[in-house]
């Protein structure tokens, strides 16, 4: 038994390997089946630096049926963050999905810069606009191939110095063949903040105009939360960012709050000015607790 131990463990990890694969391929094919249906356009330019978001009139309904975002007007303007907040369900992450084009709306449009986003090449639409979620898709490759996604007009000490900026500097000292050093895919071998951190490194990298975050709602420990922060504010400075917020703490960071519900606006305007109104539902989401409420 002692001779077939080590075989059989082998076979094991090789089934397990097998079924992710699996798993990970028909993810692919489902992204597929939703992107064939999504014309690629024709070319026109965003410009560098922080984009402005119009939702003008925004219908979708992931199938014919009850629309999941209900003639949705909103605007963010250049360099500002937009909070958004709603229960589960009431459409933040869809906002997201339509920004990126993974679906296109029904009815009206979504422009950044007054530039329909149906008319940018899906390559340049996904350059200057980033999403930045819990779910970080670490890849199979080196620490490298996962920050530049194998562009290499990025060079490496940028890489190394946004490492630093991040406070993952003593983490990176301690990779045994610094960017060359291979990451499990899933990103079994890093923590969870390390992950998050990771994720903020290739926005500072690919330096997007507009950054969409998924903020995680989960703890992290005190010391990988204080480095979130200062990760956050450096993130923020020229950019423009819908926050998808669970904590207060984060929404204390925008300008303006759009509450969302079933899809539609229930309320929005300037943080500060909602604040101060009692009767408004964000100073009663501020009083209720956020994590209470939108949990
Ligand atoms: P939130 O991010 O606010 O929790 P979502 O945008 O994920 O909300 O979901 C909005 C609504 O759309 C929900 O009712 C959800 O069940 C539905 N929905 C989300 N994704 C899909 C999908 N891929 N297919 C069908 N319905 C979906």
């Amino acid at each position: 038994t002692e001779l077939l131990a080590k075989p059989i463990e082998k076979i094991r990890t090789q089934m397990e390997d097998l079924q992710k694969a699996d798993a990970s391929i028909s993810r692919i094919r489902e992204l597929f089946a939703i992107q064939s249906k999504i014309q690629d356009g024709p070319g026109a330019v965003l410009p560098d630096g922080p984009l402005r978001v119009d939702f003008k009139d925004v219908v979708f309904s992931y199938d014919d049926d009850q629309p999941t975002i209900d003639h949705l007007t909103m605007t963010l303007k250049p360099g500002e963050v937009l909070g958004l907040l709603g229960r589960t369900g009431s459409g933040k992450s869809t906002i997201a999905r339509l920004l990126l084009r993974f679906y296109d709306p029904q009815s009206g449009v979504i422009a950044l810069n007054s530039t329909d986003i149906r008319d940018c090449k899906l390559a340049e639409l996904r350059k200057r606009v980033a999403l930045v979620t819990q779910n970080i898709e670490i890849i199979q490759g080196t620490i490298r191939d996962n920050l530049t996604f194998y562009d290499a007009s990025i060079r490496d000490e940028q890489i190394v110095a946004v490492l630093h900026e991040l406070g993952l500097g003593a983490w990176y000292d301690a990779m045994p063949e610094g960017l060359d050093t291979g990451l499990a895919s899933g990103g079994s071998s890093l923590s969870a903040g390390e992950a998050q951190l990771l994720a903020f490194a290739r926005v500072f990298l690919t330096n997007p105009g507009l950054v969409i975050m998924d903020e995680a709602s989960s703890r992290l420990d005190p010391l990988t939360e204080q480095r979130m922060e200062k990760a956050v504010s450096k993130l923020l400075t020229e950019r423009s960012c819908i926050m998808i917020a669970h904590r207060l703490a984060t929404v204390q960071r925008a300008d303006h709050i759009v509450i969302l519900d079933g899809g539609r606006v229930l309320e929005s305007g300037r943080r500060e000015v909602l604040a101060a109104d009692p009767n408004s539902r964000f100073s009663q989401l501020l009083a209720t607790g956020l994590e209470e409420v939108l949990a």
